[in-house]
C-alpha cells in the first residue's frame, strides 16, 4: 500500500481470521455479528469517511477490530471503540498495545445507545455549526436493527445539537442493509422513499457510497450491505422540534399507497378531521392528492409548519394520538 493510503504502519499482528480462531470468537446470532476480514473493504469504508488524520474517531461495534485497524492506519489522534460484547476485549487490547506509541485507543465496553458522547469527547474544541465539520468521525459496521434505530436517535441529537453534535456537524459513516441505504437516500418519486428518507434528508446530506456483497462477511448475511455517509446540513430543511416532525412524517407515510391526506388527517381527532384535514393542506399549499412518496422535503416541511400552526391555535391537538387505546375504542364505537 502506498504511504498516501496508509499513514501509520502497525507492527506485525496476527490476521483477524487467526484471532477469531485463536480466541474462539464464534459470531453470535443474537448480536447479529458478521465480520469483515478483507482489508481492502475495511480500508474502503474508512476512506468513505474522508480524511481522519488527527481526528478523534468513534467506532461503534469494532468486534475483533478489522475496521479499527484501517482507522488506525489513517493516523487519527484518538480512537474510541464502543463494543457490547466483552469477548472482543483481548483482540482490542492487542491493538491498543500495538498503536500506543502513536495514538490513544480507548476501549469502552457497553451499548452504544448508552454511550455519553459529551463526556467521551470532552476536551475537543467545539466548532461553530456553520463552520467546517469538527475533527470527529463516527464510523460503524453495526447490526442492521441497531444501525436503523441508532440513526433515528442520532438524527434527533443532530436536530438538538447535543451529544456528538454538541461539537458541531460531526459526520457519520455507517453500514445498513442495502435496501435501507437506498431508502435513506431515496429522492422524490422513488419507490423506496419513506419516513427514513424524509427524516434523514431534513437534517443531513446522505450519500450511499458503495455496496458490500454479503459474501464479504463471515458468516454471510442474507443481504448485501450499503455504506452510507451522513453529514449534518449547515441549514437543516426544517426548524421544528424533532418530535413534531417525526409525528407528522410518520402519519403521512402510514398509508403510503393512498393520497397523502389520508394518513395526515389521522393527526386530528375523528370529529375534527373533515375541517382540519383540508385546512392543513390549504395552509401548507400542498396538493393533498399526491402519494406520500411523491412529496418533496420542502412540501413535508410546509405540512409540518402548518400542523405546528394548528397546534398553536388548539394546543390539545399536540397530544392527540389516534393509536392510543382510548381513541381506538372511541373509533370502534363510532
Ligand atoms: N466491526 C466488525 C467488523 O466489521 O468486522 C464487527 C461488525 S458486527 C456486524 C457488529 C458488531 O457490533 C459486533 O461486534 C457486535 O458485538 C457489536 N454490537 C452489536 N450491538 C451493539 C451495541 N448496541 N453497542 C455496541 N456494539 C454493538
Amino acid at each position: 500500500m502506498s504511504a498516501a493510503t496508509h499513514l501509520l504502519r502497525l507492527p506485525p499482528l496476527p490476521t483477524i481470521k487467526d484471532l477469531i480462531r485463536l480466541y474462539k470468537l464464534r459470531a453470535l446470532r443474537q448480536l447479529s455479528q458478521n465480520f469483515l476480514l478483507d482489508e481492502r473493504i475495511t480500508d474502503k469504508i474508512v476512506r468513505a469517511a474522508g480524511s481522519i488524520r488527527n481526528h478523534t474517531v468513534c467506532e461503534v461495534g469494532p468486534g475483533p477490530g478489522s475496521i479499527t485497524r484501517s482507522i488506525i492506519r489513517k493516523a487519527p489522534s484518538k480512537v474510541i471503540v464502543v463494543e457490547k460484547d466483552p469477548r472482543f476485549l483481548p483482540t482490542l487490547q492487542l491493538l491498543e498495545e500495538a498503536c500506543q506509541e502513536h495514538l490513544e485507543l480507548k476501549i469502552e465496553l457497553g451499548d452504544i445507545r448508552d454511550y455519553n458522547f459529551e463526556e467521551g469527547l470532552s476536551g475537543i474544541a467545539k466548532s461553530d455549526w456553520h463552520d467546517h465539520c469538527p475533527p470527529i468521525n463516527l464510523i460503524g459496521n453495526l447490526p442492521f436493527n441497531v444501525s436503523t434505530n441508532l440513526i433515528i436517535r442520532w438524527l434527533k441529537s443532530v436536530s438538538e445539537r447535543n451529544s456528538a453534535w454538541a461539537f458541531g456537524r460531526t459526520p457519520m459513516t455507517l453500514t445498513f442493509q442495502k435496501e435501507v441505504a437506498e431508502r435513506i437516500i431515496a429522492p422524490v418519486g422513488h419507490k423506496q422513499r419513506c419516513r427514513l428518507s424524509v427524516m434523514c434528508q431534513f437534517w443531513c446530506e446522505a450519500d450511499h457510497k458503495f455496496t458490500i456483497p454479503g459474501r464479504a462477511f463471515l458468516p454471510k448475511p442474507d443481504v448485501d450491505v450499503g455504506v452510507v455517509t451522513l453529514i449534518p446540513l449547515k441549514d437543516p430543511l426544517i426548524k421544528l422540534p424533532f418530535k413534531t416532525v417525526e409525528k407528522v412524517v410518520r402519519h403521512v407515510f402510514n398509508m403510503r399507497q393512498k393520497f397523502c391526506w389520508r394518513g395526515a388527517e389521522c393527526l386530528f381527532p375523528k370529529e375534527l378531521r373533515d375541517e382540519l384535514g383540508p385546512k392543513l393542506f390549504h395552509l401548507a399549499d400542498v396538493n393533498h392528492k399526491l402519494r406520500p412518496f411523491m412529496l418533496s422535503n420542502e412540501e413535508f416541511a410546509r405540512i409540518c409548519y402548518a400542523y405546528n400552526a394548528l397546534c398553536e391555535e388548539q394546543p390539545e391537538l399536540c397530544n392527540y394520538d389516534y393509536r392510543s387505546p382510548k381513541n381506538v375504542v372511541a373509533a370502534v364505537e363510532m
